[in-house]
């Protein structure tokens, strides 16, 4: 087979699945939070991979990660352990609530664990009858059929013949929803602790806290979908911790890795026992690559520095993006927590925020969407401000063109 051909976003619809829309432009290379495309055009990342570069492109701490693994040992599977997959659940365990760790290559898997985990606790504790699970609308936890059952859109698990059951949808933020629905037979109620895909969406404290002494009332588990909002994207390692709302189970993904994919679930040890040998795995989950990238990654996020310096940036894009409505008018709120931001577009704009990603791109900056009218930021977690100032200038470039 010759490569003689040409590799262009023509040829995505000749040979890919069209489950996908991308962009035309097809980036090559990055470094730190600037990326070049094949044309070498340079575009500042405010999207970071959806979350997930959390250091960039190129880190110099993952890249000599990965290099230094890939010169030892590249895949061993469960019937094996590892150094770097022992090593990252020793961190993972010292740094949060939990006692164990199973890992999984993505964000969709660590909630599949999760899922069947809080399953199999109501069912070995308290009998079959024990199965409901309480998710929310609008929330979202990945695309296997279980997970996406769980999310709060009906338009991406419908279409698929019969779903699994006794899942329910609560209004996130309204207790009295969750009240109205949660009983003894619920076994696990699952959430995000900001809603990411939803929205942009802060739970208040009220509705954080009451969520858990819910659960504690009817022995259900608290599952806390931390792929998003995890390894320091809020400005804390978790976002649990700035909620004062310990989670039974909680999954990390997305960030974990840096750009790496790996997924965990982590949990107690008196529930975790209820995932005894045999009933659960994974052949990739826990790959030595994968775990070496991902412990570089929350050795360095993990960090006074990290933290703090999200919060501090955090600050900066809220300042730009207040000043760039200031002239222009089409946002009605900015919200969110820590770098991960979204910009609410007012009712003059409904259902245009592809638009302002797309001209966005044009002028140079990765933005995304949370929904039709959300545009939403979300960087590396050490970008540097002039990097910032500079996208935001592009931003606001691309907002001057559509509004009217
Ligand atoms: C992205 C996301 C997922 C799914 O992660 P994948 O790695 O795409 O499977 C699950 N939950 C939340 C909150 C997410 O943001």
């Amino acid at each position: 087979m010759s490569n003689h051909f040409p590799v262009n976003r023509e040829l995505f619809d000749d040979v890919m699945v069209p489950n996908y829309s991308p962009s035309a432009v097809i980036p090559v290379r990055g470094l730190g939070s600037r990326v070049w495309d094949q044309q070498d055009r340079e575009f500042i990342d405010f999207a970071g991979g959806i979350a997930v570069n959390c250091l960039g492109h190129c880190h110099p701490a993952l890249v000599g990660a990965l290099t230094e693994q890939a010169n030892k040992i590249w895949h061993l599977s469960n019937v094996m352990t590892n150094e770097p997959a022992l090593r990252l659940a020793k961190k993972l365990t010292d740094s949060t609530f939990a006692d164990k760790v199973y890992f999984a290559n993505s964000g969709a898997e660590a909630n599949e664990g999760a899922l069947k985990l809080a399953r199999r606790w109501a069912l070995e504790n308290f009998g079959a009858e024990k199965s409901q699970i309480i998710a929310f609308k609008q929330g979202f936890h990945g695309r296997t059929f279980f997970t996406v059952t769980v999310g709060g859109q009906a338009a991406y698990s419908d279409g698929f013949g019969p779903k699994p059951g006794d899942i329910v949808h609560a209004e996130y933020n309204n207790l009295e929803s969750v009240k109205a629905l949660i009983s003894d037979k619920t076994c696990a109620v699952v959430m995000e602790p900001l809603q990411g895909e939803g929205g942009i969406i802060s739970p208040t404290d009220e509705f954080a806290k009451g969520v858990r002494e819910l659960c504690n009332q009817h022995n259900a588990l608290l599952v806390f979908d931390e792929v998003q909002t995890g390894v320091g994207r809020l400005g804390e390692l978790y976002a649990y911790m700035g909620l004062g709302v310990t989670p039974d189970i909680l999954t990390t993904a997305k960030a974990l890795g840096g750009g790496f994919p790996i997924g965990a679930m982590i949990t107690t040890t008196d529930i975790a026992k209820h995932l005894k040998v045999g009933t659960h795995g994974s052949t990739y989950g826990g790959n030595p690559l994968a775990c070496a990238v991902a412990e570089a990654a929350f050795d360095t996020v993990n960090t006074p520095e990290v933290l703090n310096g999200v919060k501090a940036k955090a600050k900066l894009y809220v300042a730009g993006l207040n000043a760039i409505n200031a002239k222009y008018n089409v946002f009605s709120e900015i919200r969110g927590k820590g770098l991960l931001i979204g910009a609410v577009l007012t009712d003059a704009y409904q259902g245009r925020a592809k638009e302002f990603l797309n001209a966005a791109m044009d002028e140079g900056v990765m933005t995304l969407v949370a929904g039709a009218n959300i545009i939403r930021f979300a960087p590396s977690l050490v970008i540097p401000d002039e990097d910032i100032a500079e996208g935001l200038a592009r931003f606001e470039k691309a907002v001057a063109k559509l509004a009217k």
